[in-house]
């Protein structure tokens, strides 16, 4: 693809690539991946083919980069020069920094993402024997039908639900089969198993939020969410687990949610996770669960051995499962665009994709429908009107807010409660190659300290395979070290520390309406929860025999076997847990809109409807009272059952004090 950069600039890229990507002459480099640099490679030509693809705005501005860094003789520099340059600019604060922040993302993605047209490989692959996702025909059952509007139609409807996610996916489903009108209106497209390649760099810009990873606007957290038809259940990781006892019981008696905490919530559970065939027979133990479950032994850690996943085992194969994170090429996902939202359609819902809701209609105080945009395959945008006295609310916790908040709906607590299960990370690399792209990428976890202090702490388990994202994340005291480590990424695995987080973050909007989220681990219990899922995290891979152990952080920390563990765990626990320390992921976004009795603290009543406005539902991840302190599909998803059934019934309540 042609670019639009000058030689200077792509000169600077070229340095960076050679910078950042060093090449490392010696032995015991078969592929010779480590003798090239990211110059030699040809990365910089594909980041500048990356680069054309951006929105201009960002191009432009990392334009201006390039330009100073030019000015300022980058290139010219021997490379220790270049490498000092590098972390001065990073440590410079301001635009400098994160237009390199952003130029080196985008390096590392062509390094360690893109794929040779010509040879179907990366060279970094070949480093660490990956070939890269198995080529296997499309299953599934073909695309979902969609509808498509005339432009500036205007539909009516009994029901509108915005986002055909977790959430609003099974609300589509249940009120289209009660025998409603329902119109879905979802931001992402549709792609199906076809579309499914496997491959990150497809993947992120296409059905993720924001185009992929994405920093908080405080830079304390990175975000993953989805943005495609299905959401999240069309990308995640498939884990299915229960809601805790616990954190029923909690909603039950301090929001409201009273049948939450009886067998009527068991039902809702069941349902969903009957109708998204979860099993617990598709769970192979790849290399890193294999080590968790040896690490839990020794340490007499209570260990689950096969989560439940949905997944349908006459297509399952653990040689295509661990690709499942971009989308499931083999079919064997059950996801909600397989499920819910075909039963959906096949009771005649329309479903609309490439649909942003702007605003909710709202007369005499009541809903009215959504007014949204709808942008066509030649890339125009039209508006839509759907009328509707009913709307469901199910963008997703980021996303579902700031439709309230652009409507003017909701009250107080629109935003204010965003739960994230804010996740430290570490890799662990093992003398023998433990292939973490085999197998299903959540088959099993440690869940001895999910319950630490009244009902908080959190969940061992494993990250998708996904070399791009981890280049960016792992601690490094040097280029050549973490180009080592990447070299030796067959050999390593990856956990992350699920944190159930009793404080939380904020999403506002800002002047042009977009979604900003805030997010800072502040409260004490998630501190010490964070810090323990650290050292837990360390010593379950220093059990289970790995040599080298690296956490997820801004700040340059290893340890190698041999070296005091103790003094390890307390460097990296005194790393800040915030931009610049610990390099937090998040993949669950939770309780921005949330159900309770009190309009001051809640958006909507224990039935999922808006304390302000009638007919306004909140049918999302977004409605749970506090964090569910698991994966929280399956919760997000019995919610939505049970709040569907109150559409449909009108079985609601507007105080807990009528439902027993
Ligand atoms: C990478 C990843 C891995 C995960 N792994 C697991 C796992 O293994 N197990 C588990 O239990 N959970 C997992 N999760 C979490 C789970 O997928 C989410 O908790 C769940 O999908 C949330 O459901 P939701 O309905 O709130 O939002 P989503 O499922 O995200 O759906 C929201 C939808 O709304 C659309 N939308 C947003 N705004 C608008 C708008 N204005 N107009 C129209 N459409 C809009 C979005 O495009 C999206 O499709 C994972 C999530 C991610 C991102």
């Amino acid at each position: 693809m042609a670019n639009q950069l000058s030689d200077s600039q792509l000169e600077v890229l070229r340095a960076l690539a050679d910078t950042v990507v060093p090449a490392i002459p010696g032995n015991g480099d078969p592929t010779g991946f480590l003798a090239r640099s990211g110059g030699d490679l040809g990365v910089h030509v594909g980041v500048a083919d990356m680069f054309a693809t951006l929105p201009a705005e960002q191009q432009a501005s990392l334009g201006q980069v390039l330009d100073t860094l030019s000015q300022r003789g980058f290139p010219a520099g021997s490379p220790a020069e270049r490498d000092l340059a590098v972390r001065a600019f990073l440590t410079d604060g301001g635009d400098v920094a994160a237009g390199v922040t952003a130029l080196i993302g985008l390096t590392m993605s062509a390094t360690y993402g893109a794929v040779d047209p010509q040879t179907g490989t990366n060279p970094a692959w070949q480093s660490f024997n990956y070939a890269g996702p198995p080529q296997v025909e499309p299953g599934g059952v073909g695309p979902l039908a969609t509808y498509t509007p005339e432009p500036g139609a205007v539909l009516d409807a009994d029901v509108c639900v915005v986002g055909s996610g977790a959430g609003g996916g099974v609300i589509a489903g249940k009120l289209a089969q009660a025998g409603l009108n329902v119109v879905v209106l979802e931001a992402g497209d549709n792609l199906w198993e076809q579309d499914f390649t496997g491959l990150e760099l497809v993947a992120w810009p296409t059905m993720f939020w924001r185009g992929g990873p994405t920093l908080s606007a405080d830079g304390n957290l990175l975000i993953l969410t989805a943005q495609t038809l299905g959401g999240g259940p069309t990308v995640n990781w498939s884990n299915s687990l229960r809601t805790h006892a616990w954190v029923r019981e909690e909603w039950a008696s301090e929001y409201g949610l009273k049948d939450v905490d009886t067998a009527e919530f068991d039902r809702h559970l069941d349902a969903v996770m009957q109708r998204m065939g979860c099993c617990d027979t598709c769970s192979d133990l790849n290399g890193p669960h294999q080590r968790m479950q040896e690490a839990a032994a020794k340490m007499g850690w209570s260990f689950i051995p096969a989560l439940h996943r949905n997944a349908d085992p006459s297509a399952y194969s653990p040689d295509t499962a661990g690709h499942i994170g971009w989308g499931d090429r083999s079919g064997a996902k059950v996801d909600v665009r397989r499920t819910f939202l075909r039963d959906a359609v096949d009771a005649g819902a329309r479903v609309i994709v490439r649909c942003y809701a702007n605003r909710i209609l709202v007369e005499d105080g009541r809903a009215a429908g959504v007014e949204g945009t709808v942008t066509d395959a030649t890339g125009a945008a039209h508006e839509l009107t759907v009328r509707a006295p009913r709307v469901v609310v199910a963008g997703g916790s980021l996303e579902s807010p700031a439709l309230l908040l652009r409507s003017g709906i909701g009250g107080p607590a629109v935003g204010r409660y965003l739960r994230m299960h804010p996740v430290p990370a570490i890799i662990a690399l093992y003398p023998e190659p433990q292939i973490p792209w085999w197998g299903g990428p959540m088959t099993a976890m440690i869940d001895e300290f999910a319950d630490m202090e009244d009902g908080y702490g959190f969940l061992v388990q494993c990250l998708h395979w996904a070399p791009t994202a981890l280049s960016t994340l792992i601690a490094r005291s040097s280029w050549a070290e973490h180009k080592q480590t990447m070299a030796r990424l067959d050999h390593a695995a990856a956990y992350i520390g699920l944190v159930r987080d009793r404080g939380h973050g904020t999403v506002t909007i800002d002047a042009d309406g977009n979604s900003v989220v805030h997010y800072a681990i502040t409260d004490e219990v998630d501190v010490r929860s964070a810090h323990k899922a650290l050292e837990v995290q360390i010593r379950a891979n220093a059990e289970a025999g790995a040599d080298d152990i690296i956490p997820l952080s801004a700040q340059p920390t290893r340890w190698h076997r041999g070296e005091d563990l103790d003094a390890f765990i307390a460097a990296v626990q005194s790393q800040p847990l915030a931009a610049g320390g610990i390099n937090l992921i998040c993949a669950h976004q939770m309780c921005s809109c949330r159900m309770g009795l009190d309009p001051a603290t809640s958006v909507a009543n224990p039935w999922g409807e808006l304390h302000d406005t009638p007919g306004v539902y909140i049918g999302d991840a977004s409605a749970m009272p506090t964090a569910s302190g698991v994966n929280p599909m399956i919760t997000a998803m019995a919610l939505a059952h049970r709040t569907a059934e109150a559409i449909a019934t009108n079985d609601r309540v507007t105080s807990s004090a009528s439902k027993s």
